[in-house]
Formats: structure tokens, C-alpha cells, sequence
């Protein structure tokens, strides 16, 4: 599933070869995804606007036109979204599509439909319900320690928990947290309510550092997770411990171990993480 470098290398890729273009065309080929497509308001929002920016928001992708509007893509479990050259044919599970006016065609292919689409007034995404809940953007600016421990105030929830709560702290998934609190030393089901000051300067750092390596890697592709060109990341081969069980150590030797929390596999060493 993708995270937030992920959909960070994907907007990167992307912004060189969509900025300035002009969407001409909206095909819509099937109702919904996670979610309805709304077919009239993509194309009344969409066509014939130009496309001016693109950002981030936890895992959610905004391509931003002219117009006031704005394109939210969230790609679900396999979604991915890139430039096919003009006249290629439609792939299956290409479930949406937009012209643009260098002929190329900016698709959404999407297997097993988990992904999300709409368009929406620019100005009303900080209220939209899809984002009005979420929390601090991780990189934007880095996190610090003090700041971090804040927001986990009144928590009492495993590291690893609180790392993925979205709601307090954005785009940190179950393979970032893993690899974080593994580069920090601190046990994935220790409560965040006994970590010292020491202990969230360490955090926010290994949470900084993770993802940036993770995007200048191009992302992890453990599914079928590429960019805007369909370039694959290669992360995985970076990672310290996660999918890792019975592996030694990169730090100390000791076998990786898994633990199952909130039905979600974690993976640390018992040596280096207490
Ligand atoms: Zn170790």
C-alpha cells in the first residue's frame, strides 16, 4: 500500500510533465472506486483547465487547475497513476483518464478499486471531509522532537500506534513506522506516555531521516507501487527490519522479530529496540 514517499516521488514525477499542460478530455469508465466517481463534476471542474500545481496531503495526491479547482487521487491498495504517450491503448482497470493537450493521457488503473477520485472547489479542501481530520505533515517543516511528544499528549497508546494515527501525526504507514522506531531504539509496543525527551528528539529524527531516504530511493515497491513514468522505488532493499522476521540484525545480529498489533504485523530487534 502506498505511503507517504510514495505519493511523494509520484507527485515529483509527475510535476515536470503535467505543469502548465491543458486537460481536454475526462473519460470516466466505471461508477466508483472506494468511493463514487462523480463523472459531471470531474469533467465541469476538470476540462479545459490548465494544470498549475501539484501537492501533497498525507497520502493523498492534488493536481490543482486553473479555475479554482482542484484534483484529489488517493491510490488505495494498487492504484497507480501515470502518462501513457498518446494513442496507447486503454490497460485494463484503467478506470479513469484525462487528456491532455500534448496527446498523452494521464491514467488511473486501479485492480482492486480502493483507490479515490474527485474534483473539488480549491478553496474548500482544508474543510473537505476527506482531510479536515488529519494531522501535521511530517516533513513540511521536519518534525522535532519537543513537537512530537505534543502531540502525543493525553496518549497512552503503543509507539507503533501512535506513529500511525493519522489524526495526530499524517503519512507515517506500517512499513515507515517500523523502520522509524527501529532507527530510534524504542520498542513498537512501549507506551508513549514512559518516552523521555531523549527518546521523541531520537523519534523525530529516525521519522525525518526514514522518509527522506526512502524518497530519494524512489519509494518502496514491495506490491506493484511505481511513479508517474511507471519507474519502480527500491527502498525495500534498504529496509532494516520490516518483512524481515528471523533475519539478523543490520545493527547488533540479533533475529528480527514480528509482533502483531491492531492486526497489523510489526517488526523490531529485541536487542536494539527496548
Ligand atoms: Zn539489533
Amino acid at each position: 500500500m502506498p505511503e507517504l514517499p510514495e505519493i511523494e516521488v509520484l507527485r515529483r514525477s509527475l510535476e515536470p510533465r503535467l505543469l502548465g499542460r491543458r486537460i481536454v478530455g475526462v473519460e470516466v469508465h466505471t461508477p466508483a472506486l472506494r468511493e463514487p466517481l462523480d463523472r459531471r463534476a470531474l469533467r465541469r471542474r476538470l476540462q479545459g483547465q490548465s494544470i498549475l500545481a501539484l501537492r501533497r496531503r498525507s497520502k493523498y495526491l492534488w493536481i490543482e487547475v486553473s479555475g479554482g479547482s482542484t484534483l484529489v487521487v488517493h491510490l488505495g491498495m494498487s492504484g497507480r497513476l501515470t502518462l501513457a504517450p498518446a494513442g496507447a491503448p486503454r490497460e485494463a482497470h484503467e478506470h479513469l483518464a484525462f487528456g491532455l493537450d500534448s496527446g498523452e493521457r494521464l491514467r488511473l488503473r486501479d485492480p482492486r478499486r480502493f483507490g479515490i477520485a474527485f474534483a473539488a472547489p480549491t478553496a474548500a479542501l482544508a474543510r473537505d471531509p476527506h482531510f479536515a481530520g488529519l494531522g501535521r505533515e511530517p516533513l513540511d517543516p521536519p518534525l522535532a522532537g519537543p513537537e512530537l511528544s505534543a502531540l502525543a499528549r493525553g496518549c497512552r497508546a503503543p509507539a507503533k500506534a501512535f506513529l500511525m494515527d493519522a489524526k495526530r501525526l499524517v503519512g507515517v504507514g506500517n512499513i515507515y513506522a517500523s523502520e522509524s522506531l527501529f532507527a530510534a531504539g524504542i520498542h513498537p509496543a512501549r507506551s508513549v506516555a514512559r518516552l523521555s525527551a531523549a527518546r521523541w528528539r531520537r523519534l523525530a529524527v529516525a521519522v525525518v531521516e526514514v522518509l527522506e531516504r526512502a524518497i530519494r530511493a524512489g519509494g518502496t515497491t514491495l506490491n506493484d507501487f511505481a511513479d508517474g513514468t511507471g519507474a519502480a522505488g527500491y527502498f525495500q532493499v534498504e529496509l532494516a527490519v520490516y518483512g524481515r522476521e528471523g533475519e539478523p540484525c543490520p545493527r547488533c545480529g540479533a533475529a528480527i522479530r514480528r509482533l502483531v498489533q491492531s492486526n497489523r504485523s510489526s517488526f523490531y530487534c529485541p536487542r536494539c529496540q527496548r
